[in-house]
């Protein structure tokens, strides 16, 4: 397959036939659009970072003329850009560039990378890891301070699970943040204990703020981490991201980066709400398609509840392995008046929110918004809000989305590393409204698919795959897991293209391969649409094109140039 990949520069003698001004770009093989009315082509010319036209090879071939380049992709698929619809680009940089636990597999391992970790580093040093995930480890237990002590008793340690909602700090970082039997959590946060009341090292959602606020800052730049980010997502075949919750500062320097040109990929922003951050944006309103519809900051994030992982997520009735409903990490007083200026000034909402009962508190909150502030005294009588994960949902609450005109934004691959635990945390009878993608779709409505990345590994195809497959990247499936709920691959396409562009009104500018839209393409060595299954996650990526513009191209999947 490889050899048929080649980037040729146009034979002269092709000049003489073109039918009108050349094109920049002439991308050649099968297209698949995610345009109802034309499917598929054989190829997409560009021009001025905008779609040209769309068609058969012979009408393409005239578009070719002096300056064209011409890439032919013979086995592979070109595809609308791929949009990530809710991940953390500065996050996803510090995993590259700070301790990254992706991929352990126990305590043991755990301890052996922190220990080449501190022989790194100064005594007294903070170390700042992320990404471990316990719900493979035998035994599948937390990890505790005295796991952290053993090897490193000088240097304070905070190492933070991949979901974000919790950390494990050793003794150290404890005393440093001055944690002991007798400190309280605050609230929306727990300090988890042992038998005799002494912190174990745990530190779930807003308790996390105990530890990290006394850190000394990270040895990672915000800039380097966020052009790490973004060039991560480039390689991975994202054209375009959607940030879900930065602050103002970084929000800005993201724009910086991005008009620098050190950004290529298009980033859609919210910042953190409620507070300071989402007050600005109020006051402000929200900036919209800078530099090409590289910039954008027009929502506010807010987070509603945990993890399930970490039983944070908020449930109706007791989880089925603990006695405890979960946390509501913010009250309704506090963001109703957000919400309400939101509506006049145009912003868009995204409410993170897990739990059935978070999801019902959110879609609640919503609704009396929406009454309060009808559609005559909004800036967008459409505001487009997002529930972001609307992971757990009781089955009355189902319909609301398409009733109110609520986008849920979701994580396919939650469902397929979830699948390991999430039975026992819901036991049989909830999961029917767990990670619902068919009974959503039913109701006549959109998913904006996403990877949560750095909480994911962030990669399309893993999406794609557990969108169409509902099983892990073994094959398995737990029995109860709901095949039903799975998407065809054309409504997985379209829930990583068209339909996160929408979530961001951005469907008239992408999100499908059509004249005039701006050139966005995601091109892959092989049909993600005609794959067996279990091909999908090892597909290898081509190129990826933003506005024209190759951002990212597989130096294994070319020859000549
Ligand atoms: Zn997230």
């Amino acid at each position: 397959m490889i050899r048929f990949l080649c980037v040729l520069l146009l034979p002269v003698f092709l000049i003489a036939c073109s039918k009108t001004e050349p094109a920049d770009l002439v991308l050649l093989g099968t297209v698949h659009t995610a345009n109802p009315s034309q499917p598929v082509a054989e190829g997409v010319a560009v021009r001025g970072g905008r779609i040209l036209d769309v068609g058969d090879e012979t009408d393409l071939l005239a578009y070719i003329g002096e300056g064209t380049r011409v890439v032919h992709i013979e086995d592979g698929a070109i595809y609308p850009g791929f949009t990530d619809s809710h991940m953390h680009l500065r996050g996803v940089g510090e995993r590259e560039l700070m301790l990254n636990l992706e991929g352990v597999t126990g305590i043991d391992e755990l301890r052996q990378r922190l220990a080449a970790e501190i022989a790194a580093r100064q005594p007294g040093e903070w170390i700042h890891g992320r990404g471990w995930i316990e719900t493979h480890w035998k035994p599948r237990r937390f990890p505790t301070r005295e796991d952290l002590d053993e090897v490193s008793p000088m240097n304070p340690v905070v190492l933070v699970r991949a979901d974000g909602h919790a950390l494990v700090a050793n003794s150290r970082a404890l005393a440093l943040a001055g944690i002991d039997r007798d400190t309280e959590a605050p609230f929306g946060g727990e300090i988890l204990r042992d038998k005799n009341g002494e912190p174990t090292g745990m530190l779930v959602d807003h308790a996390m703020t105990l530890v990290t606020r006394v850190m000394q800052p990270g040895r990672v730049d915000a800039a380097e981490a966020l052009i790490t980010g973004a060039r991560r997502s480039a390689e991975l075949g994202w054209t375009s991201v959607q940030n879900a919750g930065t602050d103002w500062a970084e929000a800005m320097l993201l724009r910086r980066l991005v008009a620098d040109g050190r950004i290529r990929i298009r980033i859609y922003n919210a910042v953190e709400g409620p507070g300071e951050n989402a007050g600005k944006l109020l006051r402000e309103g929200p900036v919209v398609g800078l530099y090409d519809g590289r910039f954008t900051l027009r929502g506010i994030k807010v987070s509603i509840d945990g993890a399930l992982g970490s039983r944070g997520a908020a449930l109706l009735e007791p989880y089925a392995d603990a006695d405890t409903r979960g946390l509501i990490t913010e009250r309704a007083e506090d963001l109703l008046p957000m919400y309400r200026t939101a509506l006049q000034k145009g912003v868009q909402v995204e409410t993170h929110a897990i739990g059935d009962r978070a999801n019902r508190f959110v879609l609640d909150l919503y609704e009396q918004a929406f009454r309060e502030v009808p559609a005559e005294k909004r800036r967008l009588a459409e505001p487009r809000w997002r529930i972001e994960h609307a992971q757990i949902l009781a089955a009355e609450d189902i319909p609301r989305f398409a009733r109110l005109g609520i986008i849920p934004s979701m994580q396919f691959s939650h469902a397929i590393g979830d699948l390991h635990f999430a039975p026992a945390r819901l036991g049989e009878s909830r999961l029917a409204g767990a990670y619902a993608w068919r009974s959503l779709l039913d109701t006549g409505i959109m998913i904006a698919g996403g990877t949560d990345a750095p909480v994911e590994k962030g990669d399309p195809r893993i999406e794609f795959y557990a969108a169409v497959a509902r099983r892990d990247l073994d094959g398995y499936q737990d029995a109860g897991w709901h095949p039903e709920q799975a998407l065809s691959r054309e409504e997985a396409l379209r829930s990583l293209t068209l339909w996160p562009a929408y979530a961001a009104f951005e469907e008239g500018e992408r999100g499908t391969i059509e004249p005039g839209k701006r050139a966005d393409f995601t091109i892959y060595g092989e049909d993600l649409m005609i794959v067996p299954l279990e091909r999908i996650p090892e597909v290898p990526l081509f190129m990826t094109v933003v506005g024209g513009e190759i951002v990212y191209r597989n130096p294994e999947l070319h020859e000549t140039d």
